[in-house]
């Protein structure tokens, strides 16, 4: 089924509990948590539980499942502590493949915020 985990992905087992991680959001479609090597003061991922290797996995069946990640990622950085919009806001970041600097292969959501130094990085 979709929502079989892949036994060596190390983002399927922190979606499951398996793997510790400092949790941001959960629920039955979504897990986020904070990133283990933050770039930036306000830096979590947000992934889909089930196990989606790379924006290049998509199909129009996941089109309602993106949207959701999308509209949650601006509610969980505000609740982070990134500071409103326009003054404030975050990148959201999702690389793709080796040369897209993907290093998990399973798709997740940069969401990186607070005070600029970082920004141009
Ligand atoms: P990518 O380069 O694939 O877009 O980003 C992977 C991100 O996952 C990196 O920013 C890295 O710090 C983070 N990461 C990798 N392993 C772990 C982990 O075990 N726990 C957490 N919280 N973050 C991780
Ligand atoms: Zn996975």
């Amino acid at each position: 089924t979709p929502m079989d985990k892949h036994p060596d992905c190390i983002f399927c087992k922190i979606a499951a509990g398996e793997i510790p991680s400092r949790k941001v959001y959960e629920d039955d479609e979504l897990f986020a948590f904070h990133d283990i090597s933050p770039w930036a003061p306000v830096h979590f991922l947000i992934i889909p539980k089930q196990h989606i290797p790379s924006m290049a996995s998509l199909t129009d069946a996941d089109a309602a499942l993106m949207g959701r990640i999308m509209t949650l990622a601006p509610q969980l950085a505000l609740e982070q502590g990134c500071e409103p919009y326009p003054q404030g806001g975050y990148r959201i970041v999702i690389n793709t493949g080796e040369q897209g600097g993907q290093e998990v292969h399973h798709l997740h959501v940069h969401v990186i915020g607070g005070p600029r130094p970082w920004a141009k990085g």
